[in-house]
């Protein structure tokens, strides 16, 4: 990645202090509340971005480093739940497509006839697959592979703002969106890159199996986090 600006994302402080730490020639800028750290990690120029939990902070923040720091790639990383019974904690996701498991319209139900989310279908947002950029995937995908032990997938990244507990409900959003994993950002970053077409392209490790009853373990974030700062470290290559 010579010469390109990179931005690397993460929503919580323990998506992104590792990150931090490891950037060369530090500088901080806040906007609009939202800290942004600008440096170096070995040769490449990185931005790394605080965006808080959830799609509208994902969205609001990745415009915000479009528009101020113009970055040429953009990541989005950190933790998610496993959407699948055979992916487990520490396991992980390269985004290849993205898709909002949360936008929903449903039929009508007079008063005192309850609620059945079953009953509920994707609406237009929910219908919209937003794409990674197939450059960086297979990038990513050759280093994590030789450089992690755990498995490494390629699919569907689910978002939305939820986290699903119930088996029976992952299950039927499986049905529906056919996705791997459940975060609460990467549709906001996904949706606005394309838009703007910038290349991007959403990695999350695993921290919580709902399905197979695998308790969040937020660690998992670091781990991640290692694998990137080895990354900028052994890997010079050209992004074109
Ligand atoms: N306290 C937070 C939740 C923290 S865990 C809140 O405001 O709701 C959710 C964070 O971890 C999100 O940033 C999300 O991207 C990620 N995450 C991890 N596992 C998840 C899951 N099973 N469902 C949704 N998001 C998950």
């Amino acid at each position: 990645m010579k010469d390109k600006t990179i931005l690397i994302q993460g929503a919580m402080d323990i998506e992104v202090e590792y990150l931090i730490r490891n950037l060369e020639k530090k500088e901080k800028h806040t906007i609009a509340g939202y800290e942004f750290y600008t440096g170096y990690m070995h040769t490449s120029k990185v931005i790394i971005s605080k965006t808080l939990v959830g799609i509208v902070n994902a969205t609001t923040t990745t415009t915000i480093a479009i528009l101020t720091f113009h970055p040429d790639i953009v990541i989005n990383q950190g933790i998610a739940g496993a959407h699948k019974s055979n992916i487990h904690i520490g396991d992980i996701i390269i985004g290849e497509k993205c898709c909002n498991i949360n936008a929903f319209s449903m039929p009508t139900k007079e008063e005192g006839h309850s609620s059945n989310p079953f009953e509920w279908e994707p609406n237009k947002r929910g219908e919209e697959i937003q794409n990674g950029n197939e450059t960086l995937i297979n990038i990513f995908k050759d280093f994590f592979e030789s450089n992690y032990e755990n498995t490494i997938y390629t699919g569907t990244l689910g978002s939305g703002d939820v986290f699903n507990r119930e088996y029976d409900r992952i299950m039927w959003l499986q049905n529906q969106f056919h996705h791997l994993s459940e975060d609460m950002e990467s549709i906001g970053t996904y949706s606005v890159c394309n838009q703007f077409e910038i290349p991007c392209v959403g990695i999350r490790i695993i921290s919580n199996n709902e399905l197979t009853n695998e308790k969040l373990d937020k660690e998992q974030a670091i781990n991640l986090q290692k694998l990137f700062i080895n990354f900028f470290k052994t890997k010079l290559f050209d992004f074109s």
